[in-house]
């Protein structure tokens, strides 16, 4: 997403941008989106959820989202509502395919299959914006700063902290946060791109959330977005744990599902979905079903340290000249809590694309 905003304003500043990508079709993690491009409605609610962000980087996704939104009306980009369904955040629903191939089609000069190593090489290869959405994707950057458990991966295959390689190899600066990650605890089955949602077992706060020996391991209230119970089941023996779940959680619902749908789904995809009693541990009194789930990871937070004109910075803080990074290549926006990283690709793309061209 980040690229191809950036390729799409700069090109109406004038610019003539060539975007890589590494992949096989454009749109990375953006096209296996929901699409919900959203801020918190109040400064004050971002910087409490996310009390760990940098706070520029904050205020600038902040105070730009709304005209943003309208600039990927104003290219064609599909409008699904003009609402999030959550109290909390104000945004719009985007077709994420309407909106890939939009903002592909403002871009130009796209080429796939390409990785952005080999146009940095050039001798003049001219500013150079990196959106590589991440480092999910690479086991060993994840088992560093993460954990070393078998995380399974719900994001696009091929952000794999390329862009973070090349900027720290140059001695670009890491932002706050690199242990923190947005993901999913997903029903423990195989699963594909298609399954990132509905496998998705969005009901830890209805349930005991325990590890595979029984013993609880949430420290905090359940957060809203739940990142925190994922995050916490990240760091349990094999990436795994438990919702176990009495009668009356499974009548509950969970934005537009039921928790008994999301206990189906599991069921249906394969995953462990047992009696409260044949669990290999004793079961909270009350409890009738335990479904076993797995932390999926769909995008780092912790990533490479920016100014608010999505400038790469090196340790101590000077430039690191003609580089620049966008979405979630960039670090420390939403350190401590979740925010959308729709969003941070949308802001972050538009400053850097205005930054180099004017
Ligand atoms: C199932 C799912 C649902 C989601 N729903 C939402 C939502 O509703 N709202 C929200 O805000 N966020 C959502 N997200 C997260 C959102 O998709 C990401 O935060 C966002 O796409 C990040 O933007 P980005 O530009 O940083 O990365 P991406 O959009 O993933 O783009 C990165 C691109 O870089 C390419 N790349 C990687 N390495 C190289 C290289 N060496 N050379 C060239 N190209 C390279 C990749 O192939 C990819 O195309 C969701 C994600 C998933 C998977």
């Amino acid at each position: 997403m980040a690229g191809l905003v950036c390729a799409a304003r700069s090109r109406q500043l004038g610019a003539t941008p060539l975007v890589s990508e590494k992949g096989d079709r454009p749109g990375g993690s953006m096209l296996l989106s929901s699409g919900v491009i959203w801020r918190y409605r109040t400064f004050e609610d971002f910087r409490r959820e996310c009390p760990g962000g940098d706070e520029l980087l904050q205020r600038l996704v902040w105070e730009r989202l709304d005209d943003a939104l309208a600039w990927l009306e104003s290219l064609g980009a599909p409008v699904v509502s003009r609402e999030t369904g959550n109290p909390l955040t104000a945004g719009w629903r985007f077709d994420p395919r309407g909106l890939t191939d939009a903002l592909a089609r403002a871009a130009g000069d796209l080429r796939v299959c390409t990785s952005f190593e080999a146009f940095a090489a050039r001798s003049d290869p001219g500013p150079l914006v990196l959106a590589t959405g991440g480092f999910q994707g690479d086991r060993t950057l994840v088992a560093r700063h993460i954990t070393r458990e078998p995380l399974a991966l719900r994001a696009n295959a091929w952000s794999a902290g390329d862009g973070l390689r090349f900027a720290v190899e140059r001695g670009a600066e890491l932002s706050a946060g690199l242990g923190e990650f947005y993901g999913r605890n997903m029903a423990d089955a195989d699963f594909g791109e298609r399954d990132f949602v509905s496998l998705a077992q969005l009901y830890a706060r209805h349930a005991r959330v325990v590890n595979e020996r029984g013993g609880e391991f949430v420290r905090e209230p359940v957060a809203w977005s739940e990142t925190n119970v994922v995050q916490a089941t990240a760091r349990q023996p094999g990436a795994r744990a438990w919702y176990v779940l009495s009668e009356s959680a499974l009548g509950e619902r969970v934005r537009d599902r039921s928790v008994r749908s999301m206990v189906e789904a599991a069921r249906a995809a394969g995953a462990p979905v047992v009696a409260a009693d044949q669990l290999p541990f004793p079961a909270p009194p009350g409890a009738v079903v335990a479904v076993r789930v797995r932390a999926a990871i769909t995008h780092t937070i912790g990533g490479l340290r920016v100014d608010e004109r999505a400038r790469v910075l090196r340790e101590g803080g000077s430039l690191l000249e003609g580089v620049y990074a966008a979405g979630v290549d960039a670090g420390g926006a939403s350190t401590g809590g979740y925010a959308s990283g729709l969003a941070q690709a949308l802001a972050l793309g538009l400053v850097a694309a205005e930054e180099i061209c004017n």
